[in-house]
């Protein structure tokens, strides 16, 4: 229903205003229409921030990966078939701004969110969860016996307990299936990490020929813990850098194994961390990895036909690092 507030307007002079208004509306839906259509059908458009309208669900067959730009945290959204995932769900005040970017995607609605995995107990990936869990009937959550004793962690919990979402503890080579998509946990490996962020649940995805690598906040540690447990980590295509691209991760031990085509770096703009670090950033360049990252670009959308890769922007050739100098 409308509700008018303050000096009435005549009706007629109204009705024309709503009128006009719709036209415009048409207008701008057409012309979104007629940018698909001349973009070649690749389905993303208006892409400002994480508010983009989907007009069409995801293509047949392919693989989309969502990194939402949350600022300083994760947020990563996969979709395969009529089947979604969210690994993290980025701080507690983006919680709705991850919500409305699953609702714009179909998901709750033609999509079902059948995983959701919080990589580890800590605020910038787990504090938007208790949001997405009372919008969405969530399938499963994976979390690890790694817990935390803050308000924050426990604010998850209860929605899972409440919503009686089917826990799974993360095992290291179990095999799971998202769509036409199947994916793999290869961490965390050791049950007595003192650092929360090497307990991180990682997550190797497979789509066709596409290899795509998820770990949270893993330090160096974690990540030779994990290229020991016997799972081939090698001819990674799309590796989202662990910790926001702190020089603590992305080791070149796990470089030179993954040999990555592409990286994406979630990190705040001018975050107090001063992520991506330098050293990574290098790392990166000399291994002639393409980089993409929310900081500069905002939201990054890949898509995997099962052989190729397609991302919603070029690569970026910053190579600025965070740090101030
Ligand atoms: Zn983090």
């Amino acid at each position: 229903m409308w509700e008018r507030t303050g000096k009435r307007k005549p009706r007629r002079k109204a009705r024309t205003t709503r009128y006009e208004r719709r036209k415009r509306r048409r207008m701008r839906y057409l012309t979104l229409t007629l940018f698909l259509l001349l973009s070649g059908g690749a389905g993303y458009a208006g892409m400002e921030g994480t508010l983009f309208l989907r007009e069409t669900l995801p293509a047949e067959g392919s693989l989309e990966v969502h990194f939402i730009d949350v600022g300083q945290g994760d947020a990563t959204l996969l979709i395969s078939g009529r089947e979604a995932m969210l690994i993290d769900a980025g701080e507690n005040d983006q919680g709705t701004l991850v919500w409305n970017y699953l609702k714009k995607r179909g998901v709750g609605d033609e999509i079902t969110l059948k995983y959701c995995v919080g990589t580890h107990p800590d605020s910038d990936h787990i504090g938007g969860m208790d949001v997405i869990l009372n919008k969405f009937s969530v399938e499963h959550i994976f979390l690890s016996e790694y817990e935390k004793d803050t308000a924050t962690y426990r604010d998850v919990l209860e929605a899972v307990e409440y919503y009686c979402v089917d826990r799974i503890l993360p095992v290291v080579g179990e095999r799971y299936t998202l769509g036409d998509a199947h994916f793999t946990v290869i961490a965390p490996n050791e049950e007595d990490y003192t650092d929360v962020n090497e307990a991180s649940i990682g997550i190797l995805m497979e789509h066709g020929s596409n290899r795509m690598l998820f770990m949270g906040d893993c330090g160096e540690q974690a990540e030779e813990d994990t290229l020991k447990n016997g799972i081939d980590l090698r001819d990674i295509d799309l590796y989202k850098a662990s910790h926001h691209g702190s020089s603590t991760s992305s080791s070149q031990e796990l470089m030179d194994t993954i040999t990555p085509e592409y990286a994406v770096i979630s990190a705040g703009e001018d975050n107090d961390y001063g992520h991506p670090h330098a050293e990574v950033m290098n790392r990166l360049r000399m291994a002639g990895v393409k980089v993409f990252r929310t900081d500069e670009q905002g939201s990054i959308v890949a898509e995997s036909d099962g052989e190729t890769l397609t991302f919603n922007c070029a690569p970026s050739e910053s190579w600025l690092a965070g740090e101030k100098r």
